[in-house]
């Protein structure tokens, strides 16, 4: 991979959408290795490894209504680039080129991107950040857990995905920053009717309310024994949780819909839902 197979693939798209482009563009206030003309608007991109001045240059060029896009590719020493800016890592796959929408999360299918298809859905302003996003769906897993006092085998989850009606997605890692959402009331009626519509589905679970719990002398939301409705306290199920979260692909998973949907910071870019 290097900038003249990126730029070759950006004029391969080009030409499949029919869109006019001009290579190395040099305007009074910013460059860019290539300019694709769509309807109302031109998507400026620039290749390389350690860009400068983002920030600058793509405000110089949003007031000539041009959106601007970095494709930053693999080096040892990337540069730190504030996280609302348009540079994507460029990473290689073995038999392709894959576009990375956010530094730090996960490489799942949902955050990394086949080359093409980002090109794509930036020329035509797919690929859009978030400060904040609806979750109007969330993916749960399940496990077991055996009761302390009865040792009857229960179900309890925790939140792995939370999904927006426009395409943001948050995985599992990343939800650990803000608040548990495990006992969110939202979810907790979101499951119970998933419960209703799926009668072929079992789960082994007391139900979700608030317990005492004479380890922290406080009562809170809390899952709890199916046969003698026990609390299953929340420190003890987190360990759990963090362990299981690195391996979800063999859990039990549903995933349940929101009526009330829940506000999170989201500050990632993302793919929007065709
Ligand atoms: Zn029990």
């Amino acid at each position: 991979m290097n900038k003249e197979t990126i730029i070759s693939a950006i004029i391969d798209v080009c030409q499949t959408k029919k869109l006019d482009y001009i290579t190395k563009v040099k305007s009074a206030t910013w460059n860019a290795d290539i300019v694709v003309k769509h309807e109302t608007y031109k998507v400026a991109f620039n290749v390389c490894k350690c860009p400068r001045n983002v920030e600058a240059t793509y405000k110089a060029m949003r007031k000539e209504r041009v959106c601007g896009c970095w494709l930053l590719l693999p080096t040892r020493n990337s540069s730190y680039q504030e996280r609302s800016l348009p540079c994507f890592n460029l990473i290689s796959k073995t038999d392709k080129e894959v576009v990375c929408l956010n530094p730090k999360l996960d490489d799942n299918s949902t955050n990394q991107i086949e080359l093409s298809i980002f090109l794509h859905s930036i020329i035509d302003g797919k690929i859009r950040f978030a400060e904040q996003a609806e979750i109007n769906k969330v993916e749960l897993c399940f496990y077991k857990n055996g009761c302390w006092k009865c040792h009857r085998e229960n179900d309890v989850y925790f939140v792995n995905r939370l999904f927006s009606q426009k395409g943001v997605v948050i995985d599992g890692q990343n939800l650990m920053i803000d608040e548990d959402l495990t006992f969110n009331p939202s979810i907790i009626k979101g499951f119970q009717r998933y419960i209703q519509e799926h009668p072929s589905e079992t789960f082994i679970m007391g139900e979700i309310k608030p317990r005492y719990s004479k380890t922290i002398g406080e009562t809170y939301p809390s899952f709890g024994c199916a046969q003698c409705d026990s609390i299953f306290g929340n420190f003890y199920l987190q360990e759990n949780m963090i362990e299981l979260m690195y391996c979800t692909d063999s859990l039990r998973k549903a995933i349940i819909t929101l009526d009330e949907p829940i506000e999170v910071s989201t500050n990632c870019w993302y793919k929007v839902n065709d």
